[in-house]
């Protein structure tokens, strides 16, 4: 019987996590342009070379290439290798929590939508509707096989997220858009109705406390737009992982 945390089950997680994770980051070079996700094969942005499979090995490659193009010596962003380690790191956290379970099968596939739309939204100010309206059927379909959700919270989720950052969006005018309304409709999906409010508000605290930190230090000025995707993103990751102790952490601090 195999329940998910044998040292063996965890690396292989790992590897599928990395090279999952590769694949991520060729949606999010890709989609943002419109490009195909299957062909042509990986090229080289600054010399346009078609790469080796040896280059495209999750995070050695990064590192044996010394994070530069083999023959123009252009940068290679360090963005490639961290999503892959986030990636395989999401997995292996999943499996290490919740065991050989639809729970665990949730949370990983959550967490690689989430990566891809947080950093596509981060690098490029969109959240391609490739990403979120597949995550949504994806989400309803894995939230109505976990017990721990099920299909009507995942509906109930689904819709208080989609809801209410539209209700934002229009009070704000402009602040938020529909990439996020359907990133946070596709968390409902996957978390349910109570997983997306702590999903929300962590997202939310998070992200406040970053524009205060950047407003504070001059980097930015109060008018200028952040996007808010990586930090609906990174508030998903927190519901997934640490729900249960937000809520204990919350519940212990004002109800005491
Ligand atoms: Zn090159």
């Amino acid at each position: 019987m195999i329940t998910g945390r044998e040292p063996l089950v965890l690396v292989a997680a790992a590897g599928f996590g990395l090279l999952v994770g590769s694949f991520l980051n060729v949606c999010i070079w890709r989609l943002p342009r419109g490009l195909s996700l299957v062909a042509p094969r990986s090229s080289c942005p600054a010399c346009e070379r078609v790469l080796d499979w040896w280059e495209l090995v999750p995070v050695l490659s990064y590192i044996a290439l010394g994070g530069r193009c083999k023959t123009c010596r252009a940068r290679i962003s360090p963005v490639y290798p961290l999503v892959e380690v986030c990636n395989a790191l999401a997995y292996v956290a999943a499996l290490w929590s919740w065991g050989w379970s639809p729970g665990a099968l949730s949370v990983a596939v959550l967490g690689s939508f989430l990566i891809v739309s947080g950093v596509t939204d981060a690098r490029h100010q969109l959240i391609p509707d490739a990403v979120t309206l597949p995550g949504i059927v994806v989400g309803l379909v894995l939230s109505s096989l976990n017990p721990g959700v099920g299909l009507v919270n995942a509906l109930l989720g689904l819709a208080a997220g989609g809801g209410f950052l539209l209700i934002v969006a229009m009070v704000t005018s402009g602040g938020m858009g529909g990439g996020d309304i359907k990133l946070a409709a596709m968390m409902g999906a996957f978390l349910g109705w109570k997983g997306l409010v702590i999903a929300l508000l962590s997202g939310f605290v998070v992200g406040a406390v970053v524009a205060v930190g950047l407003m504070l230090a001059g980097a930015k000025k109060r008018r200028d737009l952040m996007p808010f995707g990586p930090f609906l993103a990174l508030g998903g990751l927190i519901a997934s992982f640490f729900g249960q102790a937000v809520v204990s952490w919350y519940l212990g601090a004002f109800w005491n």
